[in-house]
């Protein structure tokens, strides 16, 4: 199947499969946020054995690597990446993501990931960005072209296909999702949504930041 027959309804598994071929060193990105979980099941069901690359920021809520671990297990064929930058969570009073939070997230988000990216310097990276995450992704395509490809399956599924999915699969959804943590990233920097909120409105609330730097910005990959 080609580009030029896509729209909305595209199943994300085509293009998963349309990725595979075209850039066979295609890597995942993934924090195993609910989107994040379905597209390891859908690029699974589409053949795909790479890289899953996590970053552990030190922050992550016990509840993620339990998800991570969960996914470790039940998909022996992909190689599951955790990188680090490293860094000990800040004592109290010295915290970085209060003072600084695009810093913080620069040293121990971005920079270990475009490290790793820049040593094993894949065509493409595959992730699971959707348009109705947040007002920032509405115009969200299945191909960006940028410093590399990026490769969005799930760009044009809703909130409610994308949960159905993972209930007919019975994926090991991050527990936190179920109690309103729509979009779980490190635990100082994420609260569960409100009723009509955007499911990125829990991430840096009241912080004036709405993305880590990984999509877009100066930063992005
Ligand atoms: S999300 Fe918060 S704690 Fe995590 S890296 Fe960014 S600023 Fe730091």
């Amino acid at each position: 199947m080609t580009t030029q027959y896509w729209d909305a309804n595209t199943d994300p598994r085509d293009v998963i499969r349309w990725a595979l071929a075209g850039y066979p060193d295609l890597l995942m990105t993934s924090a195993f946020n609910l989107n994040g979980v379905v597209l390891i099941e859908l690029a699974a069901q589409a053949g795909f054995a790479g890289e899953v690359v996590f970053v552990d920021t030190g922050y992550h809520f016990p509840e993620t690597l339990a998800t991570r671990d969960h996914l470790i297990t039940r998909y022996p064929q992909m190689q599951f990446v955790t990188l680090s930058a490293d860094l000990p969570p800040e004592p109290w009073g010295e915290e970085q993501f209060r003072s600084d939070p695009d810093g913080c997230c620069r040293v121990r988000k971005v920079a270990p990931l475009r490290e790793y990216l820049a040593r094993k310097n894949p065509s493409a990276l595959l992730n699971a960005r959707s348009r109705d995450q947040a007002a920032t992704r509405r115009d969200l395509g299945f191909v960006e072209i940028g410093e590399r490809v990026r490769i969005n399956p799930l760009a044009y599924w809703r909130r409610e296909q994308i949960e159905a999915f993972a209930q007919a699969h019975h994926l090991p959804v991050n527990p936190l999702y179920w109690a309103g943590f729509k979009s779980i990233g490190c635990w100082p920097c994420t609260r569960a949504v409100r009723p009509g909120e955007d499911v990125r409105a829990g991430r840096w609330s009241g912080k004036g930041k709405i993305e880590c730097g990984l999509w877009i910005g100066e930063q992005s990959l």
